[in-house]
């Protein structure tokens, strides 16, 4: 863990930041005392003095300006130090519309503070930040109240790309990818899932993703078994956003629609990327519990991209490790993405994980992948993702690769 954090000291006379600084902490006065001063042409102006119980430096936090004065250590000062990211992290990740207004609110300030002390602006201009910050929350919002009128309206869908097993060749199972239907073509995810996280509308299309990919399980398993009688039934990964995993709650609200839907859990997988497991692993580890309780399958997305720390990794009740595309890309390129891809293997197989490389547009890279010891892949060299009617007609011509 970071050390958000920390106690310093300072000695008399010293400089704690300069104008023109970045702003990387905040400060809470424990003991002593500080003066806070800005140039004026040759002179140097004070404009305040601290003592204990007092804070500063908690406006470059917020907005990454640059300090707009200089702090000096009048005595020997103790100091709490809190790092910005402890603070700017949690409030990006919870709503950003917030973190904008703050910072028009503190541009606005600056600006009025410099008319005031007679500088014409901050070292790094102020005046057109603002505008900058107005015109990003002016796009938010109508992003914002797209992405809400889109879900009101049904615009959302699921598409599903086929997993297939590298043993056999055939068909083991789909992942369901949404989709956002709008002015008559679709939006990728990438485009606005992290939109509907920051919202905290994702929680309500993690549902809807959810209950549309069981449903299309359902008719995919009837063509199925008659196309493929012997196999077994294929499986439905749907990814889930942290988000949904925060609140235990939800984890009951996704078990019930798992339960009302009739899908056997043993078929059903949740994805979840894997900085997501890192960024708070006891809590993930927790939430994977309670879902691993149902009976469903569980992977690790984008494996590779993410900085797992295996001591942990063991210690989520994971069935599925997928290997990210970007070394499945390279691995024709690069002789050490063959040997990642390789170790990979051997780590899923040392925990007693099957493995599913993404991205394989070659059929060289699937070759390649059945050697190295991979179970599954997935790609556009054996099908895109689509609709859930054009899977069933796929399914009738009885594909393998
Ligand atoms: P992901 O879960 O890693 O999904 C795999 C992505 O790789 C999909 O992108 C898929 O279309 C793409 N892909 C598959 N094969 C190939 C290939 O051969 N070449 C290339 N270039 N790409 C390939 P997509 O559908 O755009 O989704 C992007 C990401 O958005 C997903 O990555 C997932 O993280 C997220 N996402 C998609 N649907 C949902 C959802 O329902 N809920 C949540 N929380 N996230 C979702
Ligand atoms: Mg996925
Ligand atoms: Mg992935």
């Amino acid at each position: 863990m970071p050390e958000f954090i920390s106690s310093r000291t300072f000695s008399a006379g010293e400089e704690i930041f300069r104008i023109g600084d970045r702003g990387r902490h905040a400060y809470f006065i424990e003991s002593g005392e500080v003066e806070v001063s800005i140039p004026n042409n040759e002179e140097i102006i004070v404009i305040a003095e601290l003592g204990a119980g007092e804070i500063f430096g908690e406006m470059s936090m917020i907005d990454d300006a640059p300090r707009s004065a200089t702090v000096t250590a009048k005595v020997d000062t103790e100091v709490i130090e809190i790092q910005r990211s402890r603070f700017i992290q949690p409030l990006r990740s919870q709503d950003p519309m917030m973190d904008l207004l703050l910072r028009i609110v503190l541009a606005r300030f600056r600006s009025a503070q410099n008319q005031l002390s007679g500088m014409r602006s901050t070292p790094d201009g102020v005046d057109l930040s603002l505008e900058k910050i107005r015109a990003l929350a002016f796009e938010r919002i109508h992003s914002e109240r797209d992405l809400r009128r889109g879900l009101g309206a049904g615009e959302f869908e699921m598409h599903y790309q086929p997993i297939v097993s590298l043993d056999g060749g055939h068909i083991a199972g789909f992942e369901a990818l949404m989709r956002w239907k709008k002015d008559g073509g679709y939006v990728s995810p990438v485009d606005f899932i992290p939109l509907a996280e920051a919202t905290g509308l994702i929680i309500e299309l993690g549902r809807l993703a959810l209950e549309d990919a069981l449903q299309a399980q359902k008719r995919f398993f009837d063509s199925f078994t008659k196309a493929f009688p012997d196999l077994p039934p294929p499986f439905m990964s749907v990814n889930v956003s942290g988000l949904q995993l925060a609140d235990l709650d939800e984890i009951v609200l996704l078990a019930s629609i798992i339960k009302q839907s009739g899908a056997d859990p043993a078929t059903v997988k949740l994805e979840i990327t894997e900085s997501l497991m890192m960024e708070d692993p006891d809590h993930a580890a927790n939430a994977l519990k309670k879902l691993k309780a149902l009976g469903i399958l569980l992977a690790i997305d984008d494996f590779g991209t993410g900085y797992s720390s295996l001591s942990y990794l063991h210690q989520f009740p994971l069935d599925t490790l997928k290997i990210d595309r970007s070394f499945v890309v390279n691995m024709d390129k690069s002789d050490s993405s063959s040997r990642i891809v390789r170790s990979i293997a051997q780590l899923a197989l040392a925990l007693e994980m099957d493995i599913i490389a993404e991205g394989i547009e070659e059929k060289t890279q699937m070759d390649d992948l059945r050697e190295l010891g991979c179970q599954y892949g997935q790609g556009y060299y054996m099908s895109r993702p689509m609709p859930a009617d054009q899977v069933i007609e796929l399914i009738d011509t009885r594909p393998t690769w």
